[in-house]
């Protein structure tokens, strides 16, 4: 019989009602592990997720919380332990776009999206490295491995490299994420605690449906894609797991780019 890679590994993915969210948790409750699956407002789109888990032969509850209040991200870890006694992987995943010129945004449309996709990675990775070092002086085992004891994978994106005019707010958060993930990732090494972080390219998921669902618009993305096709979520949820996964045990710090080629500077192609 196979071993499944992530056999009894619990897993918590925000955002996962949704999207490269939901690839991860469907990969990873697929693959043996028990999963937590965390949406703020569509509890509909949530509890299919958990269904899809449950009718592979999967393990998954559905948690509600909005990752930038601090009491919900506390209540979804502490749901998390109640139900699974521990936890070994968190996919701080979640995020939003509030777009519009620069001129022309608000606060509130700043605001929004830093909360949710950076201070909600902030609150969502101090809890996991936090239950991490709990369950580390805890464990009764008297033979330690060499392995991580807790892997964190923070969803970035190319935008934390490629400026994005009309979307200052999402491009600054992202940008964020990248210090914060090494920053972390630095601090949390001695600990035996692993963090990376994936950025994806474009990935058809609904956060961006008006671009591939207008002819027009997806050609012009295109132009930007050297391998020539949008990304699944699929793409990015398997380099997800393995980053995860013992595979990549001496990975640290580190962002690895699902793009198609996206960062390749596509206008140089041809002579520049
Ligand atoms: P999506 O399909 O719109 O899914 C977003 C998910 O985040 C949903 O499950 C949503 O749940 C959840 N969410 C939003 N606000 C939340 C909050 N305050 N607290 C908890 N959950 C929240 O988008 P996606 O494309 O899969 O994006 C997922 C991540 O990938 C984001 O961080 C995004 O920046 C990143 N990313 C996406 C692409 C792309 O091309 N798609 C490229 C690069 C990076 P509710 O609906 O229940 O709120």
């Amino acid at each position: 019989m196979i071993e499944l890679a992530f056999k009894d590994q619990v897993v918590i993915v925000t955002g996962s009602s949704s999207g490269i969210g939901r690839a991860c948790a469907v990969h990873f409750g697929n693959n043996g592990a028990h999963v937590v699956v965390n949406y703020s407002s569509n509890a509909a789109e949530g509890q299919q997720v958990v269904d899809e888990i449950r009718s592979n032969g999967g393990t998954a509850i559905l948690v509600k919380a909005d990752v930038s209040k601090e009491e919900e991200v506390k209540a979804l870890f502490s749901q998390t332990i109640n139900e699974f006694g521990r936890l070994d992987i968190l996919v701080s995943n979640a995020g939003l776009q509030k777009d519009a010129p620069f001129l022309e945004m608000t606060l509130e449309q700043w605001q929004k999206v830093i909360d949710v996709n950076l201070t909600g990675q902030f609150l969502a990775c101090r809890e996991a490295a936090r239950q991490f070092i709990a369950q580390t002086k805890t464990t009764t085992e008297t033979t330690h491995s060499e392995l991580a004891v807790g892997k964190i994978v923070l969803m970035s994106s190319v935008h934390d490299v490629i400026p994005w005019a009309g979307h200052v707010n999402y491009a600054a958060s992202k940008g964020g994420i990248m210090m914060f993930m090494k920053s972390i990732s630095q601090e949390l090494a001695p600990h035996k605690i692993r963090v990376n972080s994936v950025s994806p390219g474009a990935i058809k998921t609904p956060i961006n449906q008006e671009v591939w669902s207008d002819p027009d618009k997806y050609k012009d993305l295109l132009q930007l894609i050297p391998y020539k096709r949008i990304g699944t979520a699929q793409d990015v949820a398997k380099a997800v797991a393995w980053l995860a996964s013992d595979d990549s045990d001496y990975v640290n710090g580190e962002t690895l780019y699902i793009d198609g080629g996206m960062t390749l500077y596509p206008e140089f192609a041809d002579n520049g």
